[in-house]
């Protein structure tokens, strides 16, 4: 069988894991609450907060549809011509037009003109963001927010791209093969080794003052079976008036984050309500089950490229003989660009259901939905979320239920407790 047979096969194979890992894994069987109770839920919000949150939307929306559609625009412009490909060699000419030089600073080089296309846009959402009172880092906040976001992934895209060209140099019939464990092994190592590597970026942790919350927090996390070493507070306050908290690390390194946002504003009925949400996710190890089809995802992804970047009118588009090339490497960017658009939907499908399921820990772990909906209420408030988003807004992107979906859970879940 030649290469590319087994490249087929290899993508079928693939495809089933990941299908078969999705089915069984994802909680598929949890139907939202009932619309009536959603419904009574949003009569119970103040009408001026609704109000408000979705003239906040609004001013968001253009914004971020803008961007997702120039940088759809300016993938296909730079991969489906030979504007890219041209890009990639003026980048490496300065070095001789040395293959190593055109895969990482012309690999950067068009991740970069994306970035730079949609930077006004970007722009514009912080000024709506800083208009709401939502972003409280100011300006130079933001700026240096965004060169480290942009350092951390010129770095690692640089070792991604070294790391991917010298494969296809050493081995070009089967790189694919590797390229595609390459890919799973850096989605294995990018989910537990980024957060400990770029949490401290951006934000500085300090162990929570002892107390009854801290206490109760590390009681509830043991009586869960998911003990915690330490309960971290993060200077979120630096940057936004958004709230979360989150558990990283595994097994004797597993600790409890809290955004000082949080423990400003909510009580600590709510926090626990908070914590014990994400408890369920490091219960059910849904980090785990994301990391496992996000490298299988990423697997395929590498051999359905190979398969589809050889296609001669794709090549011919991009200008280019081989997708082995660093040359042809915006045609890949911009193949990737639109299988992201296109799984986006399936993504927050699966997302919702396993934020549900944490969602059901956290109601069942500290059996009080009351705290669980004030919680929601609050959030809600804070972050200006629309308590029930535009049908289609919430199909595409949303990757938690809804507020009014949470609030109504809650309520389901008092009346079940209640009988
Ligand atoms: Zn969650």
């Amino acid at each position: 069988m030649t290469p590319r047979g087994w490249a087929v096969l290899t993508l079928v194979g693939l495809t089933v894991a990941l299908v078969v890992t999705a089915v069984l894994l994802i909680p598929w069987q949890r139907p939202p609450a009932p619309r009536a109770d959603q419904l009574a839920a949003l009569g119970d919000l103040p009408a001026d907060q609704v109000a408000r949150s979705r003239e906040f939307r609004s001013a968001l929306r253009p914004a971020g549809w803008t961007a997702l559609a120039v940088g759809l625009l300016v993938a296909l412009a730079l991969g489906l011509t030979p504007l890219g490909s041209r890009l990639v060699e003026l980048a490496g000419r300065p070095f001789g037009g040395h293959w190593a030089a055109q895969a990482v600073l012309g690999g950067l080089a068009v991740v970069l003109v994306a970035d730079l296309v949609t930077l006004p846009l970007a722009a514009w959402r912080q000024s709506v963001l800083t208009r709401y009172g939502l972003s409280t880092n100011g300006w130079s906040g933001w700026t240096v927010d965004l060169l480290k976001s942009y350092a951390v992934s010129a770095v690692i895209g640089a070792v991604a791209l070294l790391g991917f060209y010298t494969v296809i140099r050493l081995s070009p019939r089967w790189w694919w093969a590797f390229g595609a464990a390459g890919a799973a092994t850096l989605v294995v190592l990018l989910s537990f080794v980024l957060p400990v590597l770029v949490e401290p970026v951006f934000n500085r942790f300090t162990p929570m003052e002892q107390g009854p919350l801290r206490t109760q927090l590390v009681e509830m996390a043991a009586r869960d079976g998911v003990p915690v070493r330490d309960v971290l507070v993060a200077d979120a306050s630096r940057r936004t008036r958004a709230v979360n908290a989150y558990v990283s690390g595994l097994g004797p390194t597993r600790r409890v984050v809290v955004y000082d946002t949080l423990l400003r504003e909510a009580t600590p009925a709510e926090v626990t309500a908070v914590v014990a949400h994400e408890l369920g996710h490091a219960k059910d190890r849904d980090v785990a089950v994301g990391t496992l089809t996000g490298a299988l995802g990423a697997a395929a992804a590498v051999v359905a490229l190979y398969l589809l970047g050889s296609s001669g009118p794709l090549l011919r588009l991009a200008g280019v003989d081989s997708v082995a090339q660093p040359r042809a490497f915006p045609l890949l960017i911009a193949l990737v660009t639109v299988a992201g658009l296109v799984s986006a939907p399936v993504q927050a499908l699966m997302s919702r259901r396993v934020e549900a399921r944490a969602d059901a820990h956290a109601l069942a772990l500290t059996g009080d939905p009351a705290a669980f909906e004030a919680m929601q209420r609050r959030l809600a408030g804070i972050n200006l979320a629309d308590p029930d988003p535009p049908r289609w807004e919430y199909l595409y992107s949303a990757t938690h239920p809804s507020t009014v979906e949470r609030m109504a859970a809650a309520r389901a879940h008092a009346r079940e407790a209640g009988r």
